[in-house]
């Protein structure tokens, strides 16, 4: 079966978050489900600049006011159609963002663009290529269920994933026409949101399924408080609303071989992740030793993730006689802080302002607890990450970290299942009393190391999932 996935990034071509991950590896893991997916992604200059060869598939004298090419390509093992469109996505930095720290000013053209062009391959508008089904994520392709709606062309099904309801893409409405939408589409029963166009309103409204990435979210996306005003229009399309949880590439997150661990190790042999610790403690300029309680956050250092409750909740870290290595950037305010703790604490909170891939493979191979406090979070990739490295995931009881940690309560120790440590509401006092139940836990090694263990035997693999989303698409094409 032929699917179309259309994104805004993939790894390891283009990557901001999560997004990228689920669009990476999902094709590779739905080989093995009999489903052959081929990616559409704008042609960024990261992307274009690393094609070998590709072949010219389609042209468009003016493509929202510029010369385009539809490219087939393969690149990383994913089988591509790259949108070259130099006008839209030629430029240098951030993908979303322009120099200024801003939205691109044209971001309602450069993604409609992609879902104009997706919406296009679905219809068959390359006779050697005709997909079963398509499949298209986040607001940057959710125009492409209203394209297909408003097209009336060659029906196909159409699933779109939210991965982060909080992104809604939201235009003015004087933008429809350049969009090639028509005037009656700006209604309520079509792509208008509150007065303004709505990029993933107008997916969520015609889209023939929903998904999102965790059971959870997709139930807390339907109620008032997480619904984002979009919980109205999300309980109205019922069942077509599931939650599939998503993987991680166990290939490349693997302890036993991650080249980028000094030492490997695996459930048996959990004594062996001790040389890892040391090095965190050597790169985040902490104490050495094995007695203070290591702590670590990998995450974008923003509210959704709940950072400012853990600057709020350092004290008892301290206090606690906790130490803690910062991965992340993100809200400067929240870097500062994290900075000035590491200044003011040293050899107790070490702190790396960035994005670096080895030292998070690094943190999560050596440390003893990850840190994640998120006010929501619709899946959440790096406690899995952490179950798989041994690193006992530290969470707030939402989204996908409700549905991937089984907490450490008393019922859940007594029968030997625990994996991690969960705390509700999310507060900074509950996440201090939920740093303290850690430590305490630390205390005991037995415990401890069986709750690592347990982590470490989860499958938090593509397989479920990809068998989940092949099943989805199974009902749509038959
Ligand atoms: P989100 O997509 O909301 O940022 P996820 O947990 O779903 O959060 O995915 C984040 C991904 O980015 C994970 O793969 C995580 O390891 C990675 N990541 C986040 N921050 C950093 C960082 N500073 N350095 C390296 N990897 C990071």
């Amino acid at each position: 079966m032929d699917v179309l996935s259309v994104a805004s990034e993939a790894y390891p071509l283009i990557k901001t978050g999560g997004l990228a991950d689920v669009a990476g590896a999902l094709p590779g893991a739905l080989r093995a489900e009999g489903v052959a997916m081929r990616t559409l992604l704008p042609g960024y200059l990261a992307i274009t600049e690393a094609l070998v060869s590709a072949e010219v598939v389609l042209r468009w004298d003016d493509l929202f006011g510029g010369a385009a090419h539809l490219l087939a390509a393969s690149l990383h093992g994913l089988d591509l159609f790259v949108l070259d469109a130099p006008h839209l996505y030629a430029r240098p930095g951030n993908i979303y963002l322009g120099p200024d720290g801003r939205d691109w000013p044209d971001n309602a053209l450069r993604f409609a663009a992609l879902a104009r062009v997706g919406a296009w391959l679905a219809q068959g508008r390359l006779p050697s290529w005709r997909p079963a089904v398509v499949h298209a994520h986040d607001w940057q392709a959710a125009l492409l269920p209203a394209y297909l709606h408003y097209d009336g062309g060659r029906p196909i099904g159409s699933v779109l994933t939210v991965h982060n309801l909080a992104f809604q893409g939201v235009f003015p409405p004087s933008l429809l026409p350049a969009l090639g939408l028509p005037p009656e589409s700006f209604a309520l029963d079509g792509v208008e949101y509150f007065g303004a166009i709505g990029f993933l309103k107008a997916g969520l409204l015609f889209a023939d399924r929903i998904t999102t990435v965790s059971p959870t979210y997709a139930a807390e996306i339907r109620t008032p408080a997480d619904g984002m005003a979009l919980d109205g229009l999300l309980r109205g399309r019922g069942a077509a609303v599931s939650g599939i949880l998503n993987g991680i590439d166990t290939g490349i997150w693997n302890p036993a071989t991650d080249p980028l661990l000094p030492a490997h190790y695996d459930a048996t042999r959990l004594e062996a992740r001790a040389r890892n610790r040391a090095e965190v403690q050597f790169r985040f300029s902490l104490a050495a030793g094995e007695t203070a309680p290591l702590f670590a956050v990998v995450s974008r250092l923003t509210g959704q993730k709940g950072m400012d409750l853990l600057l709020a909740a350092l004290p008892v870290l301290l206090a606690e006689g906790g130490q803690l290595a910062v991965l992340g950037a993100g809200d400067p305010a929240i870097e500062r802080g994290f900075r000035d703790a590491a200044t003011a604490h040293p050899g107790r909170i070490g702190c790396f302002v960035g994005y670096d891939e080895g030292l998070a493979h690094l943190v999560q191979g050596g440390t003893d607890a990850l840190l994640v406090p998120s006010r929501f979070e619709p899946c959440g990739l790096t406690q899995l990450c952490a179950l798989r490295y041994g690193a006992v995931p530290v969470v707030a009881r939402v989204g996908g970290l409700a549905d991937t940690v089984i907490d450490a309560s008393p019922m859940a120790l007594a029968a030997g299942v625990a994996t991690g440590v969960q705390f509700a509401p999310v507060t900074a006092e509950m996440l201090e009393a939920a740093i303290r139940r850690a430590a305490a836990l630390r205390r005991q090694p037995q415990t401890w190391q069986r709750m690592q263990r347990n982590g470490m035997a989860t499958d938090v693999s593509w397989r479920d999932p990809a068998r989940r989303y092949a099943a989805l698409y199974r009902e749509l094409a038959g």
